[in-house]
């Protein structure tokens, strides 16, 4: 039996991993699930799954939570140390799905325990990305890609060496906004970028879809993760999204990852790693599919690529800045305070002002380092926002 413990377990990749674990119960010891304040959600899965433990991040929430696990000999806490003690709790395989920079420390902790980590909080690598790998490297425990052009890309790598690697090309379906006429996009709602064409994933992750800023993200995960230079990664928009990203060798081979949008492919190969095991996603019907398209990722509609490409050269602390203020700027759109174009604007400006403050951006990439940033990003954001 494999201990596993899921961090996120309440938000869409949480519940995909969940789905995958309901169906072989016999194979797993559930350790911890945590959540951020769905203490109903959380509870359910708790008992249908046997967890030891289950932890919610909002204090709030810990009453409903108890009440609602009373009897069944699961312990619940709340809180963000309590988090990190589940975090930490020994287990062989981690799902790392909190959404943000607050997903950064609990995976880290369960990676310093030696479990391995599969890694769909993206913002570790974004914003730690030096400090995960030495991590993992230092310890018994190894990242696992669950972003799924991450998933793509690693999968396209098995056997390969890295040094004939010539390219690597993201693809990226161009979210709810891509046939927008471009003096459209000041009017968008966010309810209207939390509308994903073919993609069904948490609130936030979907906005990011449409501003582009997940593919930035994405972006510099693939420079950190595979370590290679910013100007082998490429973007293309591929409306379909069908090839999840395709790795390019020096003999002219293009690789490419097809496969229905579906996260419990990426999950799932995490999940079995090294192993390939049956997992219940659609299998392409490559007729009914009948083409595949591509289009130029352009940066005047969707200036996060831009930023990302900077982001990627400068290094360091940098990912943290961009993380940090992309994360404000999105609260500030979700709140209505700033249009949907001004989100890049505002992440240029903090990037701006925090690359002029010397030691910052360029400072050993630690937790403490990392977190500083974070911070010193946040606020610079929230001041612009509030001006
Ligand atoms: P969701 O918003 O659906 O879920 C986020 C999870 O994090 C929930 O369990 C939520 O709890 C919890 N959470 C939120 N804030 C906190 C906090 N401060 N502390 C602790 N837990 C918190 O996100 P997704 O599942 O879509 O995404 C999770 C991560 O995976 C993100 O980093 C995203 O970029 C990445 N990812 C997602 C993909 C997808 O298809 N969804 C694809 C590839 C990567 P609660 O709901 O209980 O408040």
């Amino acid at each position: 039996m494999r201990r596993v413990s899921i961090l996120g377990a309440t938000g869409s990749i949480g519940q995909n991993t969940i789905d995958l674990i309901a169906r072989a119960p016999e194979d797993y010891q559930v350790v911890a699930l945590t959540g951020g304040r769905n203490a109903q959600k959380l509870a359910q899965d708790a008992i249908r799954l046997g967890a030891q433990i289950a932890v919610v991040a909002d204090e709030a929430a810990l009453p409903a939570l108890r009440e609602a696990l009373s009897g069944s000999g699961i312990e619940a806490a709340a809180g963000r140390a309590a988090l990190i003690e589940a975090a930490q709790r020994p287990a062989d395989w981690v799902m790392s799905a909190i959404v943000g920079a607050a997903g950064l420390e609990p995976g880290l902790r369960a990676l310093q325990g030696g479990a391995a980590l599969a890694l769909a909080n993206k913002e570790s690598m974004v914003c730690a990305g030096p400090l995960m790998l030495r991590t993992a490297a230092e310890g018994r425990g190894r990242i696992l890609p669950v972003d799924s052009e991450h998933s793509a890309v690693f999968q396209a790598l098995l056997g390969e060496d890295i040094a004939s690697v010539e390219r690597i090309v993201i693809t990226a379906s161009g979210g709810a906004f891509r046939d927008w006429p471009l003096e459209d996009l000041d009017k968008a709602t966010p309810e209207q970028a939390a509308t994903h064409p073919n993609w069904d994933m948490g609130q936030r992750i979907t906005i990011d879809s449409a501003s582009m800023f997940n593919k930035a993200l994405e972006l510099i995960e693939t420079k950190e993760f595979f370590g290679v230079s910013p100007d082998k990664i490429e973007t293309v928009v591929h409306p379909e999204s069908m090839i999840h990203a395709m790795v390019g060798f020096n003999d002219g081979a293009l690789m490419a990852h097809v496969g229905p949008a579906d996260m419990r492919h990426a999950i799932g190969f995490a999940l079995h790693y090294p192993q390939r095991k049956s997992l219940p996603v659609e299998r392409l019907d490559l007729v009914k599919l009948g083409q595949l398209t591509f289009r130029t990722a352009c940066e005047v509609r969707w200036p996060a690529l831009r930023l990302a490409r900077e982001v990627m050269h400068t290094g360091g602390l940098a990912g943290a800045v961009f993380n940090a203020a992309k994360e404000t700027a999105l609260d500030g759109f979700i709140e209505k305070r700033i249009t949907f174009s001004r989100m890049a604007g505002v992440v240029e400006e903090v990037l701006t002002s925090l690359s002029a403050q010397a030691g910052l951006i360029d400072a050993e990439v630690t937790l403490d380092n990392v977190l500083q940033a974070d911070h010193l990003a946040r606020q610079k954001a929230h001041e612009i926002l509030t001006h």
